[in-house]
Order: C-alpha cells, then sequence, then structure tokens
C-alpha cells in the first residue's frame, strides 16, 4: 500500500501522458504467451467446452474508412455480437448484447438494424449460463448485464475486471451504463496479471487500449479447435491482417491507446499462421463465413 501510495505522487511531479500509462500499466506480451495461455486452459478440472455459438442482435453500417487506417469507402456492416460456449453440463457467455436505448447511441442520429428478439435470446442465454464473461465496458459488449430485468439474477455470475468497473463508476462510455460502488458490489470483480484460466477451456487474456478494461478470451474445445475472441481490438479482420489502427480520428474519438493495441495487433498477426480461429465481435463477412463453415453455431436456448 505504501508503495503504490509513493508512485502516485511521483507520478503527480509527471506529465499526464505518463500518468496514463502508469494507469494503464503498459502491457508486453513474452513471446511464449499463446503456449502459456494454452497450458492455463487444461488447468481447469472438468472437460472442454463441445461447441461455440454467436448470435447477433444489431447492425451498425461503417465504411472501410473509419474501421482500417487507409480504409476504403466501401460499406463495412459491423455486426453486434454475443458469444455462447456450450458445455456438456452448461454454458458461459461472452458478452451480453444490449437494449435498443443503449443500441440507438451507436447510431449517430441514424435508424440501424436492432432484433429485440435476438437480444431477448441473450437474455435468455445470460439467464442460462452458468458464467458470463465481458471483454470490455463498452455498451454493445456490457449493457446486457448492467440494463437487464434480470440484472439482480446474472450480476453474481458476471465477472467484471477491476479496469472494467473503474471505466463504469468514473467515466462510462454513455451515462446509461454508469455503475455506482454499491452496484459494483453485485458483480464478481476481478484483476489479474497478463492471464487467468476461469473455466475449463477458457483464458483471460488482458489487453487495454480499446478501453481500459479490455480483454480478449482464449477458448478451446474438446475437438482441439482454438478460439480467440478479440473484442473490438480490430473491428476487422483486416486489421490484424495488415497490422493497421482504426484512423487517428477514430483512435481520439474513443480515447484509444494506440501503443496497446498495436502491440496487440501485432502479436494477432502472428497468430494467423496458428491453427487458431481470431474473432472480432464486429466483423459481420468473417462471421458468417465461419457460421457458413459450421465453426460458429447458433445461439440455443434449452426450454
Ligand atoms: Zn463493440
Amino acid at each position: 500500500m505504501m508503495i503504490w501510495k509513493r508512485n502516485t505522487l511521483i507520478c503527480i511531479a509527471l506529465t499526464s501522458v505518463s500518468i496514463n500509462k502508469a494507469q494503464t500499466q503498459e502491457l508486453h506480451y513474452p513471446g511464449d504467451l499463446i503456449e502459456r495461455i494454452r497450458n492455463s486452459s487444461q488447468t481447469m478440472p472438468g472437460s472442454l467446452p463441445r461447441a461455440v455459438n454467436f448470435i447477433k442482435f444489431a447492425e451498425s453500417h461503417r465504411t472501410y474508412s473509419i474501421v482500417v487506417e487507409d480504409g476504403s469507402e466501401e460499406l463495412f456492416v459491423s455486426a453486434r455480437t454475443a458469444f455462447q460456449i456450450i458445455y456438456e453440463d452448461g454454458s458461459v457467455m461472452i458478452d451480453a448484447g444490449m437494449d435498443e436505448i443503449v443500441h440507438r447511441f451507436y447510431g449517430f442520429g441514424r435508424v440501424e438494424p436492432y432484433w429485440p428478439e435476438n437480444n431477448q435470446l441473450v437474455q435468455d442465454a445470460l439467464q442460462q449460463a452458468n458464467l458470463i464473461l465481458i471483454t470490455h465496458e463498452h455498451g454493445d459488449h456490457i449493457a446486457g448485464v448492467l440494463r437487464s430485468s434480470i440484472r439482480d439474477e446474472i450480476a453474481g455470475k458476471t465477472i467484471l475486471t477491476q479496469a472494467q468497473v473503474d471505466t463504469l463508476i468514473n467515466s462510462p462510455q454513455l451515462p446509461e451504463i454508469g455503475l455506482t460502488e454499491e452496484q459494483a458490489n453485485d458483480y464478481i470483480i476481478i484483476d489479474y496479471d497478463i492471464l487467468l484460466p476461469v473455466a475449463p477451456g477458457i483464458v483471460l487474456v488482458k489487453a487495454p487500449g480499446h478501453t481500459p478494461g479490455h480483454q480478449m478470451i482464449y477458448v478451446q474445445l474438446e475437438m482441439g479447435t482454438e478460439y480467440i475472441f478479440i473484442g473490438d481490438i480490430g473491428w476487422s479482420i483486416d486489421n490484424i491482417k495488415q497490422k493497421k489502427l482504426r484512423p487517428q480520428e477514430t483512435i481520439n474519438r474513443i480515447g484509444e491507446d494506440p501503443v496497446e493495441l498495436m502491440a496487440q495487433l501485432a502479436w494477432l498477426n502472428g497468430l494467423l499462421e496458428e491453427n487458431l480461429l481470431v474473432i472480432p465481435s464486429h466483423d459481420n463477412l468473417l462471421l458468417t463465413k465461419y457460421a457458413e463453415e459450421g465453426l460458429l453455431n447458433n445461439l440455443s436456448i434449452s426450454r
């Protein structure tokens, strides 16, 4: 505690850039990170998951020029999605959907596609899940566990990181997803260094940059298929393939840390040669292709 206090005092004497860096604790991924992730995915007792399901509950229509640096004016359909990891005897959710009020925030005044019945399926899947994980603290990923008629029921099985909670309390993306300290106590709040196994085959991987509380989620199935859910590190797989950030204007609007993001893009780019599925939350084209190939199935609710 004393050390933390001393660091805080030292930071105050430095520039604001240094304070930000100290707060986000710039990460350096070790060269053997993927091996460490794979090993730790096998540390939790129990059978590995059997399948990965997903659902799209909304869309935003953008152009590649705001998604990838030097991108074209061609349409980029941003799918708003949630994922469901299926075990023999249960399920884990990745991200939580959002209600229509939060959805409107992302339209910048335009009316964009929203399917309330699909968001209800996400709510049903959250209700049935054993555990809920959140890639990051933006409304399109987290609103479903904050603004929900079943919030009291699902909060206690939802893991939020301390960094996610800090953002939601101090500077939420929109007021509708703000959290009080008292409300935060209803969730499971964790902090970890670089990685943390949370269920058989599932590992959280810290990745601040798009938001301070951003993380990736690695999943390995029983049959050996590996997925890495990268949230919004890149909105398109092109960000990873081309090792390109979002354009400066988008970076500024979101308040991203480009240094952290570039390190993550480089690490993910290296993984493209591995037999591992990189899953950006919003890449409609890629998700549709994976669904057609049977690598992602439709969200399932047991009635
Ligand atoms: Zn998003």
